[in-house]
């Protein structure tokens, strides 16, 4: 059996004549017809069944330049291959190509293929994908693809794009980042989750100099005979890191810290006004996502999403519910506060339940407690509108 790895075909020629049976929910065609994206027996699309999270998610990757993983073709004939495994990648490209889907834009409102601005366009559509194309019996594939993706230990894609990136380059940077003898590991791990065997140190280190471009970034250096940049710039992130935050918590760990340092590298910080501000979050019965503790400090402690604080729980809401409602009711108002005093339609309206949230009276982040005192409920439009809690 021979196996050929293929890493110029771009997402232009794997879309053209992309056909989607809607019916069945299955992407049918690609390269020109010579390609059968989802033989017969495989399963149907299911990337769109979670609300669409998932081939959004495949959008936004090639947009950032992330790898989105290996693909398995078969060639069948001369002319014909099949896709063994990446139908869910590739139907979720042709499908966002060809407009079935829209991902969001970076002001979170729905954007599509044919809207998008041309640089985005061409950027997703010369995005080059990695391929694995193999050829021989049934039995021979078969048995081949479940060594490479269930027995034995699949090829991570670092891993891969060192195979393909071979050369002084790559040698250096697994001296300095894949070697599991190198006494700054210790260091490394408090902010990075992964081993230096299956090259996560190199990952990072590759993907935060490059700003996501990993695979750009190698074939540029792949034959320099020094790691300089990458290793320079690889501490700078670690040292701000290790500066701004004096604590290390188990949370730091696996952070987005290349993306964090770019964005607030250039503000002051005071590592003990930081270090309090950490501990009291901590410490705060509220906060239900320890991990978005240090993006919300670095970014001056407004995005109050990023910690997911606890919120009302249902009791509580119908508590305050009825004791709203009956009030308004009364006054011949609106059991919605903020309808209440306003001038149009919804002025005497009285809310279902189910068609108003719960808020925060004095914002969570101004030191409002999730207490039925502090809770009121609001109709969805007034509550989206307010935001900050
Ligand atoms: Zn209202």
């Amino acid at each position: 059996m021979n196996t050929t790895l293929k890493t110029n075909i771009t997402v232009k020629e794997i879309c053209e004549g992309f056909e989607y049976n809607e019916l069945e929910g299955k992407g049918l065609f690609g390269l020109g017809g010579k390609l059968t994206i989802q033989p017969e027996y495989q399963r149907n699309y299911i990337y769109a069944s979670d609300g669409g999270k998932r081939e959004q998610a495949v959008i936004e990757s090639i947009l950032k330049g992330y790898p989105i993983g290996l693909i398995y073709f078969n060639r069948v004939s001369e002319k014909n291959l099949e896709v063994l495994d990446g139908q869910q990648r590739i139907t979720s490209i042709g499908r966002f190509i060809t407009d079935k889907f829209a991902i969001k834009d970076e002001n979170g409102l729905p954007q599509n293929f044919s809207g998008m601005a041309k640089d985005k366009k061409t950027k997703i559509l010369e995005t080059k994908l990695l391929i694995y194309e193999c050829e021989g019996t049934e039995t021979e594939i078969k048995e081949w693809f479940k060594t490479i993706n269930i027995a034995g230990v699949p090829l991570n894609n670092q891993e891969l794009l060192n195979a393909v990136y071979s050369g002084p380059f790559v040698t250096l940077a697994k001296e300095e980042f894949s070697n599991s003898q190198n006494s700054n590991i210790q260091k490394w791990s408090a902010y990075i989750k992964g081993s230096a065997n299956r090259q996560d140190f190199l990952e990072r280190a590759l993907e935060w100099v490059s700003k996501g471009d990993i695979g750009a970034y190698m074939t540029k250096h792949r034959y320099d005979k020094n790691i300089t940049e990458l290793k320079k710039y690889f501490n700078i992130v670690i040292d701000w890191v290790s500066k701004v935050f004096t604590d290390v918590e188990d949370e730091m760990q696996g952070l987005e810290w290349g993306r964090l340092y770019a964005q607030h590298h250039e503000r002051a910080y005071n590592p003990k006004k930081v270090s309090e501000a950490v501990q009291k979050l901590y410490a705060d019965p509220y906060v239900k996502n320890r991990k978005g503790i240090f993006e919300y400090v670095l970014g001056g402690s407004n995005d109050t999403k990023l910690l997911d604080v606890r919120i009302f729980d249902d009791a509580t809401k119908k508590v305050i519910y009825k004791e709203q409602t009956a009030k308004a009711e009364k006054k011949n108002e609106s059991n919605c506060p903020h309808c209440a005093l306003g001038h149009d339609v919804n002025k005497a309206k009285i809310w279902k339940l189910e068609e108003m949230d719960a808020d925060h009276v004095a914002a969570w982040s101004k030191g409002g407690a999730t207490t039925a005192k502090n809770c009121q409920m609001l109709c969805k439009t007034h509550n989206r509108a307010k935001g900050n809690r």
